[in-house]
């Protein structure tokens, strides 16, 4: 069974068309990226997904059932994008309020407290917690019940990378627990190794879907290889698309990627000092599903 199935869905705020044939799947234990430019509809499918909002057409199924039911509800665990507590209350205290609201197990609340790391914090209160500690009682907020579905709205925004990289850590963790997760973000930084497909969604419409592997095959964007040690009259070639200097003895070249292994092998025989190979980053690959869509002069990839 699916975590969510869209098929079809169109949505409208009045006259406004929001969403437009939208059909996506989440696999039970798969993380999807839900990635796109402000405006481009994210938040409306996870309002879609809860339940919040009803599609004007299509259909919208979670966890097998429908969207809102109670019993669906309960499996599910939400960080909203702009997450406030109550600021007197300490970590701990804020944990037992919406783990009582929500119906679950208060004995989670330490175990909780524990996985997202502020254990120590816990009887601190929230108003001397910093951005990253608040963002982390939400993503608590959101686990209280074991839910078999996480959405999570812009988790790592005002987050610094160490910050980001530690709430990635706990997505990890919860993957491998077999939760099915959807991240929303247009901070694509660091997201990557956490994801198992990327979506994304340009003027309300799904330009993309698929794993970083399968996107790179679609999309076709050149591989870039970075040789230290020399010149651009040795790197140059018939297969070699685009040559730039960086600092110091580096160079960088643009192949196809049907030319990338050949490419390293004739480079390698000129003996550099070093190199390294990138494929098309998540970065690359969303900004070519936005020019695709004609939706850069809207895309805002926050670096
Ligand atoms: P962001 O990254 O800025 O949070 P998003 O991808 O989450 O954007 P949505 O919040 O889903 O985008 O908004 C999609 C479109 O729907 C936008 O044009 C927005 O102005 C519009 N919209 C959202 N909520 C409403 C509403 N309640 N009434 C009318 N229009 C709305």
């Amino acid at each position: 069974m699916n975590a969510v199935e869209l098929h079809n869905v169109y949505q409208q705020y009045g006259t406004m068309a929001v969403l437009d044939n939208i059909s996506l799947n989440v696999a039970e234990g798969e993380v999807l990226g839900l990635f796109g430019h402000n405006g481009a509809g994210k938040t409306t499918t996870v309002r879609l997904i809860l339940g919040l909002l009803q599609a004007t057409s299509g259909q919208v199924r979670v966890l097998g059932g429908t969207p809102g039911d109670s019993d669906i509800r309960r499996d599910i665990g939400f960080l909203p994008e702009n997450v406030t507590f109550y600021p007197q209350l300490t970590g701990r205290e804020t944990l037992l309020h919406f783990a009582r609201l929500k119906g679950a197990a208060v004995q989670q609340v330490d175990d909780l407290l524990e996985q997202v790391g502020l254990t120590a914090a816990s009887s601190k209160r929230v108003k001397t917690y910093s951005k990253g500690m608040r963002q982390r009682l939400g993503l608590a907020q959101a686990l209280l019940g074991r839910p078999r579905l996480l959405l999570l709205d812009e988790p790592t925004v005002g987050l610094d990378p160490i910050a980001t990289q530690e709430l990635y850590q706990v997505i990890g963790r919860l993957r491998d627990e077999g939760t099915s997760i959807v991240i929303c973000s247009h901070v694509l930084p660091g997201v990557e190794p956490y994801i198992d497909r990327a979506a994304v969604l340009a003027l309300g419409r799904l330009e993309a879907i698929g794993s970083l592997h399968e996107l790179r095959t679609q999309a076709q964007l050149p591989v870039r290889i970075r040789a230290a040690g020399l010149t651009v009259a040795q790197l140059s070639a018939p297969d070699v698309q685009t040559i730039r200097p960086l600092h110091g003895a580096w160079h960088e070249v643009f192949v196809a990627p049907a030319d990338k292994l050949a490419t390293v092998q004739r480079i390698l025989q000129l003996q550099p000092q070093d190199l390294e190979v990138q494929p098309p980053s998540l970065e690359d690959l969303y900004c070519y599903y936005m020019e695709k869509a004609g939706a850069l002069g809207v895309a805002g990839v926050q670096q």
